[in-house]
C-alpha cells in the first residue's frame, strides 16, 4: 500500500484550510493524485500540485521579460547544438567535430549540455583536469560558451536561467511562509530545482515511503523521507520484499499476485485483455504499466481494435500517425534519389492525400506511377508523365482497343497530366542541392512543414494533433538558422527531431483503462495492474557510459551529474519502489519469444524474485520459474470462453477438430466454403467455372457475334492462353506492374523493339520522300543523326539509371542501326511501298495505303470479323507482287517461326496478308500480295527472315476453332509453362496453373474442350 496518498490524505483532514503544496514532476500526476484522493472520499480543498517549473516562471519571467529576453525553446537543441559546433573557431582543438554530422552525436552533446546547465554549471566551470583529453575539455568548454553567447546574444533564456533568476526573487514566490510544502517522494530533481525547492519560504513535510528490505537509495536521492514498515495485507504487497525474498512473511494464497509468459508481445498483450474481461472489472479499475515503450503502442492498438477506451500517460510516437508515416518516407524517398518506386510506396500507404476534383485517388496514382516509365531521380517525373499521357492518348488510338478501352485511355491521360502536376509540387518542396550536394535546411524545413499540413492524410483526432504537433517541433528546429547539409544529415536532424515526439499523453480518466510506464505505475491507485514487457534487458538502461561525458569526468566534476551506474542504481529504486506499494491485483508478464528477431527471450530477474517471494523458496532458480510459469500464452485462447473475439473463438473452438467442424464453419462464413470448393475444383481434372468455363460470356465476346474489331495480336494471345484473353479483353484487368527499375539496363525490350519500329519507318519514309534507295555509305551520319535525335528524346522521357549504362545501348542501337541500313542496301528485287500501315485504328497517320476502319475478313460460312491493326511495312517485289514484313527485333529462335499456325499462336502473317490486299487494291484492284514475312534485321535478330505464302490454307479452319473457343466460352489455362514465364495477369492464376490446366486439357471426359484440342492440331 502507498504510504503516500493516505499521508496526503491525512495532511487534508488536519491541515483543512491551510495551502498545501505538493510538488511532481508533471501536472498529469498531480491530477492523478488529487483524483485518487477524491475517489477514496478525501476532500483536498487548498492542496496545489505544482511542478518546480510552475514555482519557477512567476519568479523569473517578470525580471525576464524586463530585460527583453523571451523562453528558448528545449527541442532545437540537437540541430542548434551541430550549428554552434561547426561553427566553432579553427584554433579550437578538434574532437566532438570530427563527428558532428551524427544525429546521435549532437543528441548527447545536447544532454550533457543540459545538465551541465540544470547543474548550475557554466563553462568557466569545466575544469581541464576533470577531463581525459585536453581537446575535448577545450573542445566541450568552447561549445558551451558558444552556447552561453548564443543565449545572451539572442536574448534567450533556457530552463536552467528561468530557476537561476528565480532563485534572486523568492520574495515573491507562490509559496507563502505560512503554507506547507511536500515533494513526491522518490523524485530526483535537477541541482537547481533542488535548490529552488530548498528555499521554499514554508515549512516541508517529510514524505512517507514506503521501506524496502534491501533496496539501496540512490546517491542523487537527496531529499529526507520517513520510511513505513512494510505490513501486507495481500500476497501483492509482498512485492516489496522483492530485495530480500527471505524476508518477506508468509503468502495468504490470495491469488492477488499472478505470473504468465507468452509467446509473443502481441499474444501477452492479448492475455492481458483476456484477463482484464475474466476479472469483470470495469476499465477505470485496471492500469497496465509498460516496461519499456513498445507496448504502449501494441496495447493502443489492441484496444483500438477492441474499441476499448484508454488513456495513455506517456502518450503514443508521434510515428504511429498518418502524417508523421508520410513525413518519413517522404524523407526516404528524397534520400533514396526520388525513386519510382519509393513514391509509388507512399501512394499506396494512405499517409497522403492528393485531393485531385476528378482523380486520380492516391491509390489510383500509385498504379499509373507503375505504369508509367519514371525510374529515379527528380528529373525522371515530368518527363515520365508526359511520356504515360502521350502513351495513353496514343493508346487511345490504337487498333488493339475497342472504344470502351480508347475512352478509358483518354481519362487516363488527363489523370496522368495532372498526377504530373501534382508530382512537381511535391517535388517542389524539396530545395535543389547545390554543388556540394548540400541544400538548405531551412527551406527543406519549410517543405516539410507544408507536406505534413496540406499532402499528409488526416483521419482522426490524433492524426490532427500529430500534424500540429510536427509543424511545431518542425518550426522550432527552423530557428536554429541558416544551415546547410546533404539531404541524408538533414533528414537525420529531421528525423531526430520528430522521432521523441509523442501525441495523445493523457492521464488516467474515468471509463477508460490506462496505460502507463512502470516507473510512473501505481498513482492512479487502481485496483488491478498488469505489468507488462518483464524481459531481461528491456526493464533497466544498461550500465553504458554517456557518449559525451565518461564517468571519471563526471564524478570529478560535480557528484549531482549522474554516472551510468546511478542511472542504473536509480531505475532500480524507481522500479522496485513502484512495484511494492501497486497493491491490489497484480499480474507480471513477459514474453518468451521475440517473433520479429525470431529469438528467445527471456524474464527479468523480478520474476523470479516476486516468485521466490510468492512461494517462499529464496533458493530457487529460473529452471523453477520456467517450471511454474509452465506453457506460454498464445494468440489463441486456452478455451473459446476466454475469447475475446470472434476470430479467438473460432480458433479456440476449431483447435484440433479440423474437418469434423469444416461444415458449420462454412455455413457461418459462405465466401469461406466458396473458395474451399473453388479450389476443390481447379484440384480437379473436371473443367469448371473456377478454371474459365464461362459460357455466358462467350457470345458477349465472340468476334463473329459482336462486329468489334480485333487485332491478330490478341487472336494470337487467345491462342496461347484463352484465360488471359478473358481476364484482359472480358474483365478488362491491367496488371499493375511491381518491376523495380533494372539499374544495368536503360530500355526494355518492349520500348527497344518500338524505338527501332520507329526509326525504320522514319528512315525509309525519307528515303522514300527522297526516291532513294538505302546506302550505308551515303546515308550513314545523317541516318545516325536521326537515331540520335530520337534517343535524345527517349532519354528525357525514361532516364537511363547512369551514363554508361546509356552509352552502352546508345552504341548496340547505332549497330543495329548501322546492320539495317547495310541489309537494305543488299535486298534486290524489292521497294519499300508503305510504312506502319494501320487499318481500324482512327484517323490515318499520313500513310497512303492506311485506312481509319478496319477490314472486313470474310471467309465464308460465318467467318466474317472486323480486323485492326498496323503492318510494319509492305514491299513491293521484282514480279509486281507485294510481301508484307513484320519487323522483331528480339533473338532469334528457329522453333518460333517453325509451322505455319502453331496451334493459332502464329496468325498475323495470313491475316494481315488478307487485309494488305484489301488496301493495296483500294489503288491497285489487281493487286497482289505473294508473301508474308517476319524480319530480325539486328544482331540478336542474326539478320533472320522466316517467309510464309501469303495464302496459308487451312487458315479458316484455325480461326473456326479459335472463335468456337471463344463462342462457347472455354477460357482455359494454358498448360504450357513457357506461356506463363513473363505473364502480367498471372496473380490472377493460383498456384501450379499451368500443371491443373494440363490434367483438365489431356481428360477426354471434357470433350466441351473439343475446339480448344482441334486448335492445338493446326500446326
Ligand atoms: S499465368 Fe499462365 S495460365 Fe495464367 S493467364 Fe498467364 S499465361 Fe494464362
Amino acid at each position: 500500500m502507498d504510504p503516500f496518498p493516505s499521508q496526503l490524505a491525512e495532511l487534508c483532514r488536519t491541515e483543512r484550510t491551510r495551502a498545501k503544496w505538493v510538488v511532481v514532476p508533471s501536472h498529469a500526476l498531480g491530477h492523478t493524485l488529487g483524483e485518487r484522493l477524491a475517489l477514496t472520499g478525501a476532500s483536498w480543498a487548498n492542496l496545489r500540485f505544482t511542478t518546480p517549473i510552475d514555482l519557477a516562471l512567476p519568479m523569473a519571467a517578470p525580471f525576464l521579460v524586463e530585460r527583453g529576453i523571451d523562453p528558448a525553446p528545449d527541442e532545437i537543441g540537437p540541430a542548434l547544438i551541430t550549428r554552434l559546433l561547426l561553427e566553432l573557431p579553427g584554433v579550437i582543438p578538434v574532437y566532438f567535430r570530427e563527428m558532428a554530422e551524427q544525429p546521435r552525436m549532437a543528441e548527447a552533446l545536447w544532454a550533457t549540455i543540459r545538465e551541465l546547465r540544470m547543474a548550475g554549471m557554466r563553462a568557466a566551470d569545466l575544469r581541464p583536469e576533470a577531463f581525459t583529453m585536453a581537446a575535448k575539455h577545450a573542445e566541450l568548454q568552447a561549445l558551451l560558451t558558444a552556447y552561453e553567447e548564443h543565449l545572451a546574444t539572442r536574448k534567450l533564456a533556457d530552463t536552467a536561467d528561468v530557476y537561476r533568476e528565480a532563485l534572486r526573487h523568492l520574495d515573491i514566490c507562490h509559496v507563502r511562509p505560512e503554507d506547507l510544502w511536500i515533494e513526491l517522494p522518490g523524485t530526483i530533481w535537477a541541482p537547481l530545482q533542488q535548490a529552488l525547492l530548498d528555499k521554499l519560504p514554508a515549512p516541508r513535510i517529510t514524505p512517507h515511503t514506503l521501506q524496502i528490505p534491501g533496496l539501496p537509495e540512490p546517491a542523487r536521492l537527496t531529499s529526507a523521507v520517513e520510511p513505513q514498515e512494510p505490513s501486507p495485507r495481500t500476497d501483492s504487497d509482498l512485492l516489496a520484499f522483492l530485495m530480500r525474498p527471505g524476508e518477506a512473511p508468509v503468502p495468504k494464497g490470495d491469488g492477488s499476485l499472478a505470473m504468465f509468459r507468452a509467446g509473443g508481445r502481441e499474444a501477452e498483450v492479448e492475455e492481458v485483455f483476456r484477463r482484464i474481461l475474466e476479472s469483470g472489472a470495469p476499465l477505470d479499475h485496471v492500469e497496465v504499466a509498460c516496461a519499456s515503450a513498445d507496448y504502449t503502442t501494441l496495447l493502443w492498438e489492441k484496444a483500438q481494435g477492441h474499441s476499448w477506451p484508454m488513456t495513455v500517460g506517456p502518450g503514443l510516437p508521434v510515428a504511429l500517425t498518418r502524417p508523421a508515416r508520410a513525413l518519413l518516407a517522404f524523407s526516404e524517398w528524397v534520400e533514396g534519389g526520388f525513386p519510382a518506386a519509393g513514391l509509388r510506396r507512399l501512394l499506396q500507404s494512405g499517409d497522403v492525400q492528393l485531393d485531385l476534383a476528378d482523380g486520380p485517388s492516391a491509390g489510383q496514382a500509385a498504379r499509373l506511377l507503375a505504369q508509367s516509365d519514371a525510374t529515379w531521380g527528380r528529373e525522371t517525373y515530368a518527363a515520365a508523365m508526359t511520356g504515360l499521357a502521350n502513351s495513353y492518348r496514343q493508346r487511345a488510338t490504337d487498333v488493339e482497343n475497342d472504344d470502351e478501352a480508347r475512352t478509358r485511355y483518354v481519362e487516363r491521360a488527363a489523370q496522368a497530366e495532372r498526377l504530373g502536376a501534382w508530382i512537381a509540387e511535391i517535388l517542389a518542396l524539396v530545395p535543389p542541392t547545390a554543388g556540394d550536394g548540400r541544400l538548405p535546411l531551412s527551406e527543406l524545413i519549410d517543405g516539410c512543414v507544408t507536406l505534413v499540413r496540406a499532402t499528409a492524410n488526416k483521419q482522426n483526432e490524433m492524426d490532427g494533433a500529430a500534424t500540429a504537433v510536427l509543424a511545431d517541433a518542425l518550426v522550432e528546429l527552423r530557428t536554429v538558422g541558416s544551415l546547410e547539409r546533404g539531404a541524408r544529415e538533414a533528414f537525420a536532424l529531421i528525423r531526430h527531431q520528430i522521432e521523441p515526439l509523442t501525441v495523445g499523453a493523457d492521464r488516467a480518466r474515468p471509463g477508460h483503462l490506462f496505460i502507463t510506464m512502470l516507473r510512473q505505475a501505481g498513482h492512479a491507485g487502481r485496483p488491478h495492474t498488469f505489468v507488462v514487457g518483464l524481459e531481461e534487458g528491456r526493464v533497466f538502461p544498461a550500465l553504458l557510459e554517456d557518449a559525451a561525458l565518461l564517468d571519471d569526468e563526471r564524478r570529478a566534476l560535480s557528484p549531482a551529474l549522474p554516472t551510468s551506474a546511478d542511472r542504473v542504481g536509480e531505475a532500480l529504486h524507481a522500479v522496485v519502489s513502484r512495484l511494492a506499494v501497486l497493491g491490489g491485483s497484480v499480474c507480471l508478464s513477459f514474453s518468451c519469444r521475440d517473433l520479429r528477431q525470431h529469438r528467445e527471450t527471456f524474464p527479468s530477474w523480478l520474476l523470479l524474485q516476486a516468485l521466490r517471494v510468492l512461494e517462499r523458496r529464496p533458493d530457487w532458480t529460473y529452471q523453477d520459474l520456467n517450471r511454474e510459469l509452465g506453457e506460454p500464452v498464445s494468440l489463441v485462447p486456452s478455451e473459446p470462453k476466454r475469447a475475446i473475439s470472434d476470430a479467438g473463438w473460432w480458433l479456440a473452438a476449431l483447435n484440433g477438430l479440423g474437418p469434423v467442424v469444416l461444415p458449420s464453419v462454412h455455413a457461418h462464413y459462405p465466401w469461406l466454403a466458396q473458395g474451399e470448393a473453388a479450389e476443390r475444383a481447379r484440384e480437379s481434372d473436371v473443367l469448371t467455372a473456377y478454371d474459365g468455363l464461362v459460357p455466358a460470356a462467350g457470345p458477349r465476346l465472340d468476334p463473329r457475334a459482336t462486329g468489334r474489331a480485333i487485332s491478330a495480336t490478341a487472336l494470337e494471345d487467345l491462342a496461347r492462353c484463352p484465360f488471359r484473353h478473358f481476364v484482359k479483353r472480358g474483365l478488362r484487368l491491367d496488371a499493375i506492374e511491381e518491376a523495380e527499375p533494372d539499374r544495368d539496363h536503360w530500355l526494355d525490350p518492349a520500348t527497344r523493339g518500338t524505338f527501332l519500329h520507329g526509326l525504320y519507318a522514319a528512315i525509309l519514309r525519307e528515303l522514300r520522300e527522297r526516291k532513294e534507295k538505302a546506302d550505308p555509305k551515303r546515308h550513314g551520319a545523317w541516318a545516325r543523326e536521326v537515331a540520335d535525335a530520337r534517343m535524345a528524346e527517349l532519354r528525357a522521357l525514361i532516364p537511363p539509371p547512369s551514363t554508361d549504362v546509356f552509352h552502352r545501348e546508345r552504341q548496340e542501337l547505332l549497330r543495329d542501326l548501322d546492320l539495317f541500313l547495310r541489309l537494305e542496301a543488299a535486298a534486290k528485287g524489292r521497294t519499300p511501298l508503305g510504312f506502319e500501315v494501320s487499318f481500324g485504328a482512327g484517323p490515318a497517320e499520313g500513310e497512303p495505303l492506311a485506312q481509319a476502319e478496319p477490314v472486313i475478313i470474310d471467309l465464308g460460312a460465318g467467318l466474317r470479323f472486323a480486323l485492326r491493326g498496323r503492318i510494319d511495312r509492305i514491299d513491293r517485289l521484282a514480279d509486281g507482287s507485294h510481301e508484307i514484313i513484320d519487323y522483331k527485333t528480339g533473338w532469334y529462335r528457329a522453333d518460333a517461326y517453325a509451322g505455319t499456325f502453331q496451334g493459332g499462336r502464329l496468325l498475323q502473317h495470313a491475316l494481315y496478308a488478307l487485309a494488305a490486299t484489301q488496301l493495296l487494291r483500294r489503288q491497285d484492284p489487281k493487286a497482289r500480295v505473294s508473301a508474308s514475312s517476319y524480319y530480325l534485321p539486328t544482331a540478336r535478330g542474326q539478320a533472320e527472315r522466316a517467309t510464309y505464302p501469303a495464302k496459308a490454307a487451312g487458315l479458316k479452319d484455325v480461326l473456326g476453332d479459335l472463335f468456337d473457343i471463344v463462342g462457347r466460352g472455354l477460357f482455359v489455362h494454358t498448360a504450357d509453362e513457357n506461356d506463363c514465364k513473363y505473364c502480367e495477369v498471372g496473380r490472377a492464376c493460383g498456384r501450379d496453373v499451368y500443371a491443373r490446366a494440363e490434367q483438365k486439357i489431356e481428360n477426354d471426359a471434357n470433350d466441351v474442350l473439343g475446339p480448344y484440342w482441334k486448335l492445338a492440331e493446326h500446326e
